[in-house]
């Protein structure tokens, strides 16, 4: 059966697992491998001509256990082939150095994750590759943006941090007309809640680190492109020495096998909660894709099936002491950054501006970033219900 006659589910079950990489057990084995041996030349040379093209040839290439791996996501992704990273960032790094080259320019979406904002600003800069930020909610007004040199458009969507959701297709339309290769940091969507190639990216990219492995335990990344610019992703990549080890790739692929069900349910306790602090009194705005208040809220209905447990809200005011009495002494809510996994975490965040250039944040009101997890939300509301009174013991004292 084609993978485009198979349902989602039926799709994070199966994909990638050929029995050519199983040998018929359920899950692909761990191969770990540095060294691949030959018995004749003419295996050795076979193994060399196709070495780009799922053979054992060595270590770096990739074995059975990446390969499953790496069809699987090409196929939730809607892509022609994946690369591994050792972590979402170096995915994010692969991918524009396999495309950008001195003397070119970079449109970034100002609402990056701060990580990428810095590679642009402290390394592609020194490397004479020019950056310039937009405002996610740009749309059509990126045309006037695009220069002459001008090669990747970036994209991130939902920002991190401030949620805001990007006319995708507009933008990647746009690009396409100028001969922009458009990239997207799709980790929020995970590999199933959006279809990047259907909007007109080239190359998408998953932060596995997050729901992918879904147990905060592993670091990885995925690049998948499109058939025409696969090879080039694919051959820079090598040649930068990026690759995987076969231990996190299998634990990223036992993650794999519960992402419909966990994102299922990270999504219904997400919507929940944010439902509920909407309707607190010390909230300015709720900032999930799903809310009308999240700017492209109209993006997300239009292009993504369903959210996850990962949004942020504005406190109507705040300092440094309340939202540290808010965030501090929570029971099941951990300060920390990496979402994902099946854990509740909480970041009150008071710089924004630090890493906007373009949309300014109005500082008088504090970020709080939420990741549900899969606890039961009940426990959830009682540790929030706590926090507000916390806060709210400070902020009457002042
Ligand atoms: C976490 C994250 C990354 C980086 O992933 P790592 O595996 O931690 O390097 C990239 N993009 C987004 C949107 C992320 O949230």
């Amino acid at each position: 059966m084609s993978h485009k006659t198979k349902k989602l589910n039926t799709q994070i079950a199966s994909s990638g697992r050929d029995k050519k990489w199983t040998s018929g057990i359920v899950n692909t084995p761990v191969y770990r491998a540095s060294t691949v041996v030959f018995d004749t030349m003419k295996d050795m040379r076979h193994a060399i001509k196709n070495r780009a093209n799922k053979v054992m040839f060595y270590g770096r290439r990739g074995t059975p256990t990446h390969f499953s791996f790496q069809e699987a996501v090409s196929e939730l992704e809607g892509g022609a082939g994946t690369a591994l990273y050792p972590s979402g960032a170096a995915a994010i790094s692969g991918s524009l150095l396999s495309f950008l080259k001195s003397g070119d320019h970079l449109l970034m979406v100002d609402s990056v994750y701060e990580p990428t904002r810095d590679l642009c600003d402290k390394l592609l800069a020194g490397y004479g590759i020019e950056t310039s930020y937009y405002d996610p909610m740009i749309g059509h007004g990126i045309r006037e943006l695009i220069k002459p040199n001008t090669k990747v458009l970036f994209l991130e969507s939902p920002g991190s941090l401030t949620m805001e959701v990007q006319d995708v297709p507009t933008l990647c339309e746009i690009a396409h007309q100028h001969g922009l290769i458009t990239i997207l940091d799709n980790t929020w969507a995970s590999p199933i809640n959006c279809r990047p190639f259907d909007l007109g990216i080239d190359i998408s990219i998953q932060a596995a680190t997050k729901y992918i492995c879904g147990h905060s335990d592993v670091m990885l990344g995925t690049a998948t492109a499109n058939e025409q610019h696969w090879p080039q992703l694919r051959e820079n990549s090598y040649l930068m020495g990026q690759c995987a080890s076969a231990d996190d790739v299998y634990l990223a692929a036992r993650g794999l096998r519960t992402l419909g069900v966990r994102m299922k349910q990270h999504e219904k306790n997400a919507l929940e909660i944010a439902q509920w602090l909407s309707e607190r009194p010390e909230i300015d705005h709720i900032r999930h894709p799903a809310f009308e208040s999240c700017p492209g809220h109209e993006f997300f209905k239009r292009d993504f099936s369903a959210a996850n447990g990962l949004f942020s809200f504005a406190l109507k005011r705040g300092d440094i002491e309340s939202v540290t009495a808010f965030v501090e002494g929570m029971q099941h809510f951990k300060m920390g950054f990496s979402w994902g996994g099946y854990e509740s975490l909480i970041l009150g965040i008071f710089d924004v501006n630090r890493i906007r250039s373009i949309n300014k944040w109005d500082e008088t009101k504090p970020l709080i970033r939420l990741h549900i997890g899969l606890e039961d939300t009940e426990d959830l509301i009682t540790d929030l219900q706590a926090a507000f009174d916390r806060y709210n013991f400070i902020i009457n004292k002042s």
